[in-house]
């Protein structure tokens, strides 16, 4: 279909330039170039599918550098294949532009091929289009041994509750950026996520549950327990804090920022107690118990303590 109209860039020269990498990539009969890919499915494997919307004002502020647009929109949609214990095998990009502006183009592409190139997943198609707003959809299929992938609906009582990395520091970092004050090391924790996909590999089996942290950590461990039908205890002093989050905010608003700031993409699990694996590298929290009781209660030095959800409100 022809969107762009034949003053702007041609939209064929655009997806050739910018889009297209000649590496074959595994699995890949047919990749960018005829109507739709063909692609070739591992044996004994099932498919995971996810897919990720990203709107400028929305989900990141305008203006923000059109790399970390790209490599985000990748590593939003990598998150959830590791939430899901899946290995990431191929991806489509729906790209909407105000627009068509190369040097955006170009650098946008940069970073989304830096994030598939890290993460080994394989550019096979998309659509580009004029719009209104900057829009970036990425699609990522995903596969994994039959039977294997992690839900959210498997926690049993007794789990431990894990968590990867730090959290707080994306929702710290994006306040920071938002105020103009970007802190590099926690404003890149925001947009340039990382997505823990071997570490979401090295779960299956091992893993009850699991769930990728864009909501906050007590509003995505909360989706968790009640797909699986259980509560639990979630101990406040145990929340894994970044120094660099503890140089910048007292320790009340490093667990709000950790409690209830979205976009950290760690992963949160359940696992019977001391089953979580170890990866070098990767910081490993048991920070919880599942109980069988049916509220996620927070506490603090062996107290129970009232919370309340109110601390952090998206980007607007
Ligand atoms: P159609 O007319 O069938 O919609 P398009 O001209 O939109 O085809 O796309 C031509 C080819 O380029 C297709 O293989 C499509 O998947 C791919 N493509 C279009 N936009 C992108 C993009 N932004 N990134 C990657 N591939 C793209
Ligand atoms: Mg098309």
């Amino acid at each position: 279909m022809t969107k762009f109209n034949r003053k702007a860039v041609d939209e064929f020269e655009l997806i050739q330039t910018y889009f297209v990498r000649s590496d074959e990539a595994p699995g890949v009969i047919t990749g960018i170039g005829d109507d739709g890919a063909v692609l070739q499915p591992a044996s004994g494997r099932e498919i995971i599918s996810v897919i990720d919307t990203l709107v400028e004002g929305i989900h990141f502020p305008d203006g923000t550098d059109p790399f970390d647009i790209g490599y985000r929109a990748v590593a939003v949609n990598l998150s959830d294949i590791a939430a899901m214990g899946g290995r990431p095998r191929w991806m489509t990009l729906a790209l909407t532009l105000p627009s068509a502006e190369e040097s955006w183009v170009s650098r946008f592409a940069e970073g989304l091929h830096a994030a598939a190139t890290e993460y080994r997943v394989a550019l096979v198609g998309g659509d580009t289009t004029l719009g209104k707003s900057l829009v970036v959809s990425v699609q990522v299929t995903g596969d994994v041994a039959t039977g294997a992938a992690i839900k959210r609906s498997g926690a049993q009582a007794g789990d431990q509750i894990f968590v990867t990395g730090t959290v707080g520091d994306a929702a710290a970092g994006l306040e920071l950026l938002s105020a103009g004050r970007p802190q590099q090391y926690l404003s890149s924790r925001f947009l340039r996520p990382n997505a823990r996909v071997d570490y979401g590999q090295a779960l299956t089996g091992i893993a009850t549950a699991a769930i990728d942290l864009s909501d906050g950590l007590f509003a995505d461990l909360s989706k968790l327990l009640t797909a699986s039908g259980v509560g639990g205890v979630l101990q406040i002093e145990k929340l894994p804090l970044s120094k660099q989050l503890g140089e910048l905010f007292d320790l009340e608003a490093q667990r709000r920022f950790a409690l209830t700031g979205g976009d950290d993409y760690e992963l949160c699990f359940t696992a019977p107690a001391g089953s979580a694996p170890k990866l070098s590298g990767l910081l490993v929290t048991d920070i919880g118990t599942v109980t069988d009781d049916e509220v996620l209660v927070c506490h603090l030095d062996g107290q129970v303590v009232p919370f309340e959800d109110s601390g952090y409100r998206h980007f607007l």
